[in-house]
């Protein structure tokens, strides 16, 4: 592969043009491992960020891919349907809280994102009381385009260069309590006084179930979503749960709002949604928002994009429920969860690290000071273990057909890259 040109000419994620830091050519991507080109094999802690939950190559997703793209790789939605995407969203309604029963289907967890927004507005709008504003907490990550970068922390995000251009929404103080630590009512004030005083004015609340990703890899209690979901109906305010990260089993339950026992009203999901093959994700309402959203003057929910419901991504996304609704990932992710919860503390004892945190197959090692990307990253791969730390955090969310030993590797390497020499 010609690095150099990909160096001066291919931009990644969060890179800079000018001082871009190295990237590792790989070639190929079976079970839980990458294949890089010069023959070294790395086992994957990231899942390509919470997505490939079954393992890179994956049979029947494969063949899903296979089948669908000899009949039809992709058609408009509008005016057209298909059975892949039908039997996609029967899948979706079947696994998610009953009271969503309405899909809207799109292709990334950002465009989700706006989604689940645009709904909660012209919800309102329809209602004739509009309400511009959205409250959601500090520490939340919703996306890179522009109204998911609005309601993302502005002050503790990879976003704050635009604060000044981005619609401003409220913040109110996020959960102070740990998942497994004792809930303590005083975590939820802050909250309740924001959306108390700004409740004529909120079109809807949108939160992390759970675990708050790119915003600090935190795990919150689940009595503070509780109580929001009880405020937001005190208040008649709607609740939109971003499970984007969390959905389809990687924190144990098939979606995280099930650990405080609530449903949201409007739902997104993505990444592992095609098992991390396509990139496809959907927005599920409630009838009651869904029905409101189109009896308004605009009589029909106004988004469409083109790639909406492509058949190719919904055929593979209906091979990955299969294999979810089939219900082993229930143990895989509970051994996951039972060995960080043996590991993890261990390397919480060392000098350099500040907290550890588990919740299925999630773990995270928090420092006290942001790692050097270039180095870790190194040391990651001489190891043999891909894992993509950020700024203090090094987290691991490898796929659930990760094996004791695997996984074992994956903490090793961490343990190792930490450990003064
Ligand atoms: N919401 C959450 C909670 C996420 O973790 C992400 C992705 N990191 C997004 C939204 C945005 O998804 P995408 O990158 O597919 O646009």
């Amino acid at each position: 592969m010609d690095l150099e040109f990909d160096q001066q000419h291919v931009w990644h994620p969060y890179t800079s043009t000018i001082n871009p830091l190295p990237c590792y050519p790989v070639e190929s991507a079976n079970g839980v491992y990458l294949t890089l080109e010069d023959g070294r094999k790395l086992i994957d802690g990231m899942s390509s960020w919470w997505s490939t939950i079954h393992g890179y190559n994956h049979p029947a997703l494969n063949q899903a891919a296979k089948n669908q793209i000899d009949k039809m790789s992709h058609v408009m939605f509008g005016g057209i349907t298909h059975e892949p995407a039908v039997e996609l969203c029967r899948k979706l309604i079947a696994i998610t809280p009953e009271p969503l029963q309405h899909v809207f289907l799109a292709d990334s967890g950002s465009v989700a994102v706006e989604v689940s927004l645009k709904m909660a507005l012209q919800y309102w709008h329809a209602k004739g009381q509009p309400r511009p504003k959205f409250l959601t907490v500090r520490h939340g990550y919703h996306g890179d385009t522009f109204a998911a970068m609005s309601v993302t922390d502005p002050d503790n995000s990879m976003h704050s260069l635009y604060k000044g251009f981005l619609p401003e929404h409220i913040f109110a103080e996020s959960s102070e309590r740990g998942f497994y630590e004792e809930w303590c009512e005083s975590d939820i004030t802050d909250f309740k006084e924001k959306l108390n005083n700004n409740k004529e004015q909120l079109a809807a609340v949108i939160i992390e179930p759970i675990v708050q990703g790119a915003g600090g890899m935190r795990i919150y209690h689940p009595m503070y979503l509780k109580r929001i979901r009880e405020l937001c109906d005190e208040h008649d305010v709607l609740l939109i749960a971003d499970e984007i990260a969390t959905g389809f089993g990687r924190t144990g339950k098939m979606f995280a709002c099930e650990h405080a026992g609530i449903s949201p009203d409007i739902m997104c999901v993505g990444k592992a949604l095609t098992g991390g093959y396509m990139t496809l994700s959907a927005t599920l309402a409630t009838k009651h928002v869904a029905d409101t959203v189109c009896s308004g003057e605009a009589a029909c929910f106004m988004h469409g994009p083109t790639f909406m419901g492509n058949p190719l991504a919904c055929a593979v996304g209906n091979a990955s429920l299969e294999i979810l609704m089939q219900g082993n990932w229930q143990q895989q992710v509970l051994s996951i969860e039972q060995q960080l919860s043996e590991l993890l503390p261990e390397i919480g004892q060392l000098d350099c690290v500040k907290a550890v945190r588990w919740l299925g197959a999630i773990g995270v090692v928090e420092l006290y000071e942001p790692v050097n990307m270039a180095e870790i990253q190194k040391s990651f791969v001489d190891a043999g273990v891909w894992i993509r730390p950020f700024g203090k955090l090094i987290y691991i969310m490898p796929p659930f057909i990760i094996t004791p030993q695997e996984l074992s590797c994956l903490t090793v390497a961490i343990m190792r890259s930490l450990k003064p020499q």
